[in-house]
């Protein structure tokens, strides 16, 4: 029996603060995936968020949801957790930024080292693009190629060059690829469906010679949650290989989630080159790329690649992403992400089932990265993605939001389970998938 439906969350503020904001950024967003557009609400807007804590998010006007967002990726831990705070709150009272280098950068990467082995020399930088941007370049540098190949529907951020069939952001605006990219940039970005080998061998023997670089999520989240069918990730490193071109695992959003060393980790594959993010800064700015000694060698000042940051290995970063891991990289933990990710896994499907949508759904998830596509499934690239029902979701999402539970506002994302939930919100949430079913 469907619930009868919730009041309305009244939202009299954040509408106010959006219309405000929306004369200021485009879209009243400072990041397109922010905006409500593609769940049908551009007009009434997103929330505003007044806090978070722990599984919670609170907005302005006193609403509270339990958080699948998690800010699209970061906080594993859940909101604000107290030693992240405390790590950061006595980092500042020190200094916020000298552009001198500290021991914390050392301190992180040793940890980061020890999660990823593959990154035997690794640079901080502030983001996520700026890590692909980067590891890139030095593919470039190092290889003397020009040519980089990607998946159709993978996204390393927001730069030229990997703004080609570039998944989520760009796919929920219709938009697949942005203009203001040169094309001469773009010819050079050669792409390919996610979980098709056939397709790389015949890409790279098309471009004998020219390929720089491989460029993966290994398990896809910004196309929603995709997995790499068995053997894909395998036969990428051996094709890279053969072509004497370098794998690179974008792990910004997989790294010390899917395992403490990432996607590298659960399937046993060690890259040439690593990008991290996300988690990685504990919530705050911050990203990493490495690998083999012998490439990072190439950048400057040791080698001809130029790369700098201001900001890069900022020590507010350093500090929260420390008090992060040193919380985070444990057994016990990975096992919850599993345990509580397999739980609301199981609960989706059965209130999916139980308002009769159990045939229109697919759930792909790997740990704690999960995706509810309306879609027959299965849901194994980016094509399979795309035919998914956008409309059917916004319902849903509009639904679960009513009922307290706020979900990635577009189907082409991947919402993500945090060492906050527990079995209060799971609870929560198996009555508001049951209501939202209902009402899709
Ligand atoms: C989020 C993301 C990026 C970009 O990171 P930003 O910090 O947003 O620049 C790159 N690659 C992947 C796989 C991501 O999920």
């Amino acid at each position: 029996m469907p619930k009868p439906r919730a009041k309305e969350p009244s939202m009299t503020r954040s509408r106010k603060a959006y219309q405000e904001a929306r004369k200021l950024f485009p879209g009243g967003v400072n990041s397109p995936v922010r905006s409500w557009r593609s769940v049908g609400l551009l007009d009434s807007g997103p929330f505003f968020v007044l806090r978070g804590k722990g599984a919670y998010l609170v907005d302005l006007d006193g609403n509270r949801y339990v958080d699948f967002v998690g800010s699209w990726g970061p906080l594993i831990l859940g909101h604000n957790p107290g030693k992240v705070v405390a790590a950061i709150r006595k980092q500042a009272a020190r200094g916020s930024s000298y552009g001198c280098p500290t021991e914390l950068e050392t301190r992180l990467a040793r940890r980061v080292q020890k999660a990823m082995p593959a990154m035997e020399m690794l640079r901080f930088v502030s983001s996520g693009s700026e890590a692909t941007s980067h590891a890139l370049r030095v593919a470039r540098g190092f290889t003397g190629r020009e040519k980089i190949l990607k998946f159709e529907g993978c996204y390393h951020g927001a730069h030229d060059a990997v703004l080609v069939k570039a998944g989520s952001g760009a796919a929920t605006f219709g938009v697949p690829d942005s203009a203001g990219v040169p094309e001469g940039v773009a010819k050079n970005t050669l792409t390919v469906p996610y979980n098709d080998l056939a397709a790389v061998r015949e890409a790279l023997a098309a471009n004998k010679g020219q390929v720089a670089a491989l460029i993966v999520e290994p398990v896809v989240g910004n196309s929603g949650t995709l997995l790499p069918e068995p053997g894909f990730l395998e036969g990428l490193a051996d094709a890279a290989k053969q072509a004497g071109a370098l794998l690179i695992f974008d792990e910004v959003m997989t790294g010390f989630r899917l395992a403490p060393g990432g996607a590298q980790e659960r399937y046993g594959i060690r890259p040439d080159l690593v990008t991290c993010g996300k988690i990685l800064g504990g919530g705050l700015p911050c990203g990493a790329y490495g690998g083999r000694r012998e490439i990072m060698e190439k950048v400057a000042p040791l080698g001809p690649v130029y790369q700098a940051g201001t900001l890069s290995g900022n020590p507010l970063a350093m500090a929260a992403g420390l008090a992060t891991l040193e919380l985070l990289l444990k057994k016990e933990n990975y096992k919850q992400l599993e345990a509580t990710g397999a739980e609301i896994e199981r609960i989706l499907r059965e209130a999916a089932a139980a308002a009769g949508h159990g045939k229109n759904v697919c759930i792909n998830r790997a740990g704690s990265m999960f995706t509810v596509f309306f879609h027959a499934g299965p849901v194994r690239n980016f094509d399979d993605a795309k035919a998914s029902d956008s409309a059917a979701f916004g319902r849903f999402f509009q639904g679960l939001l009513k009922h307290g539970v706020y979900f990635p506002p577009s189907q082409f994302e991947a919402a993500f389970v945090n060492l906050a939930m527990g079995p209060k919100e799971l609870k929560l949430v198996a009555r508001a998938a049951r209501a939202a079913f209902a009402e899709v």
